[in-house]
Formats: C-alpha cells, structure tokens, sequence
C-alpha cells in the first residue's frame, strides 16, 4: 500500500534477510516452509514479504484471514496459499477461483461453504483444523469425526479436496511444557481418525517458529513460520541460536538536544524528574508509531526502553507521547540530525525489537507488528 510520507521516521525492511532467514528455516526443518504472512507481514509488508520468502525457498504462504489472502493474488502473489479465518461475509468462491486453501473447522462451516460453491466445476481446496488443546479456532475433539465426515462427503461430491489438516501450538515456546507432547499426540489422534475417514491430506502440519526449530517430532510435512522468517528469536533463552537476521530496523533523526538541571521534569504527568543535570533529546516517533506507552513506566524507570545514537544506548524518560519521546543524553550533546536506531539487528548499533519486548512487558511480535503509523517503510 503506498502513503505519502507523513513524518521524519522510517522503517526499513532488509528483504535479504528474509530470504536468508527463510533459507536457513527450510533447511532446519528440512520440510516445506509455509511463511506466514498476516498482518501486513508482522509489519514489514506482507506482499514483500512474501515474494522474499519465496524466493528464500518458501513453498507456501499463509495469512490469518482470506481479505488478506485474496489481496496478494491481487498483487500478483502466485503459488500455494493458505488463510484460516473466515467470516459468514467470506467471499468463499472468490477464495476457491484464486486457488486458495481456506481452512475449515464445522460442518456448519462446511455447509456454508458448499452452498458458495455451488455450480463451481473444479473442486476447491479445503484444509481442516483441528483445536488440539489451544482451545482457539479448529474442530474440538468430541467434533472431529463429524467434521472428516461431512469433508469427506464434500470431497465425493466434487466440492472440494481436502489437501491439509492442521493445528497449532498454545506452548511452543516453552520447549519443556507438557501441553506440547499432549498437542503434538492428539494431532496424531486427529490424522489417524481422517484416515479412517478416508481423507488423503498431502499436508499435515503443526509446528510454528519456536517448534520448527526446536521440536523435530512436530515438523510433519510442512512447518509454518512467521516470526522467526522475520528474523526475531521465536523462544527467548530456549536453544533458537540458527542464525536468524532480524529484517526490520526503525531509526529516525535526533531533532532536538537540550539541557535539563536537577529537579527538571520530563513529558506529561512528570513521571520522571533529573536528579542531577543532564542533557536530553527529541526523538519523532510516538504511540501514534506504535511505540508502546509501556515503554517508561514510573514504577520502573531503570527498566525503561532504549534507543541507539553513535552507538550509545539512551534511556527514554518520562511518557511516551503521540508523535515524540524524550531520551537522556547523560550530558552528551549529539548534533540535531544523529541517527537514532530505535530498534534493529545488532549491525544497526542500536537494542533490539526483543530489547524493547524486554522493557514493555510484551514479546518481540507485538513490537514489530504494531509498528507503523506516520513512518514510511523503505526496503533494502
Ligand atoms: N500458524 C498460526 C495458525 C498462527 O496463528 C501463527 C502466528 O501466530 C503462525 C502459524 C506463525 O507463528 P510464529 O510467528 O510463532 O512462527
């Protein structure tokens, strides 16, 4: 999507370290890559993303909800494509003409489907989802042999095929939890009942980021990767090390330095006063860019996020605002125009998307995916 730009801060997206990642991810799992693409590409564009993925070595791309999906046939994304969620305004032909596997979890489901379809030559291509413990989306338990049922009878009428079956992990990044044996056991119970069904599914797959990487069992035939494409670490403090570049960096200019006495207050609320005299500076990015209010709290302001300028970490003071944050130049006097790298892989000089996770209380998903606002995003 094109915007004019609309403030001094700016995104920019390493497409080479998507592939790279999405290379090293292939070769891993050693099965199939299905690189998710949702949300705009966790926030660095989800139709460059996906074309980086694929030319990395994805075989497959798969958005959350079918708009998204359809939006990158309009962009001229081609190749196996799959969406899982729908809606009961789901244009589910449109979906089926654009060569779209939509996942299915209801007969209900199933029957509104079928209804779509009606008088369509070809068979569309379906792919069930079975809840194995992440209670979310998917056919519970006590549903799935009704469920492979009604696929079943939709495959010998001609609606459709059923070419996968899929779940998805509640723990994954938590390598020792004993939801992920129990998960990965009933995904083995649900294939083995859509056998008995009769279904012939060409991908069964389970295993997101933290699993591809750290749970061989759970790869099956494909593994569906999302963050760990984008080069952040899926599992924190887990054994995730495979040499993963992160691909977003956001920098922005310093814009103004000024000095601060003792008992001078910072940003709205004076949550955080100088205790001796300092310099500060102006950084342009605010909530309106994503950056998490979170990141100054008054109860911990040692924990407070941190930006890079020539290669010196400075803490945020006080609230973060709309447009702008107040850093602590410590006495410092960077000139006006200093690039300050709010976050970016280590070579950037500046902390981390999981820096920032670190000191707003959230994971390194959230910080990259709720990035935007006025910024523009340049890729490279
Ligand atoms: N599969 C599903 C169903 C998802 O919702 C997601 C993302 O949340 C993924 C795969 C990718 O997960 P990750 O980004 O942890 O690789």
């Amino acid at each position: 999507m094109h915007r004019p730009p609309l403030g001094p801060a700016e995104i920019v997206v390493d497409l080479a370290a998507i592939r790279a990642n999405a290379r090293l991810l292939r070769q891993t799992a050693g099965v199939p890559l299905i690189a998710v693409v949702k949300a705009d590409g966790y926030g660095h564009g989800m139709v460059e993303s996906a074309r980086a993925a694929l030319e990395g070595g994805a075989e497959w791309l798969a958005t959350a909800t079918i708009e998204e999906a359809l939006a990158l046939r309009a962009a001229g994304v081609e190749g196996p494509l799959l969406c899982w969620i729908t809606t009961q305004h789901s244009d589910h032909r449109a979906a089926a003409d654009a060569g779209i596997d939509v996942s299915a979890y209801s007969v209900e489901e199933l029957d509104a489907i079928a209804a779509a379809l009606e008088g369509r030559a070809e068979p569309a291509r379906i792919q069930l989802k079975v809840d194995t413990g992440l209670s979310r989306g998917g056919a519970p338990r006590a549903a799935w042999a009704e469920v492979f049922a009604r696929a079943r009878a939709g495959e010998e009428a001609g609606l459709w095929r059923v070419t996968g079956i899929w779940s998805h992990f509640a723990c994954a990044d938590e390598p020792a939890h004993v939801a992920n044996d129990r998960q990965e056991q009933a995904f083995r119970d649900a294939l083995a009942l859509a056998d008995q069904a009769g279904l012939r599914p060409e991908l069964r797959h389970l295993a997101n980021s933290a699993a591809a990487i750290l749970r061989p069992s759970s790869r099956f035939d494909a593994v569906r990767c999302g963050i760990a494409m984008y080069g952040l670490d899926p599992a924190p403090g887990e054994a995730t090390e495979i040499g993963l570049v992160p691909a977003m960096t956001v920098r922005a200019p310093l814009v103004m330095v000024k000095e601060l006495s003792a008992g001078d207050s910072v940003s709205y609320g004076h949550l955080w006063t100088a205790d001796s005299p300092t310099t500060v500076g102006l950084v342009p990015v605010g909530y309106g860019e994503g950056i998490p209010r979170h990141a100054f709290r008054r109860d911990a302001p040692e924990a407070a996020a941190q930006v890079g300028i020539d290669g010196k970490r400075r803490p945020i003071r006080g609230t973060v605002c709309m447009d702008q944050v107040v850093v602590d130049l410590g006495g410092d006097h960077p000139p006006v125009g200093s690039d300050v790298i709010v976050f970016g892989p280590p070579a950037a000089g500046g902390p981390s998307a999981q820096d920032w996770a670190e000191a707003c209380g959230t994971i390194n998903y959230e910080i990259v995916t709720r990035i935007g606002g006025r910024m523009t995003r340049r890729y490279v």
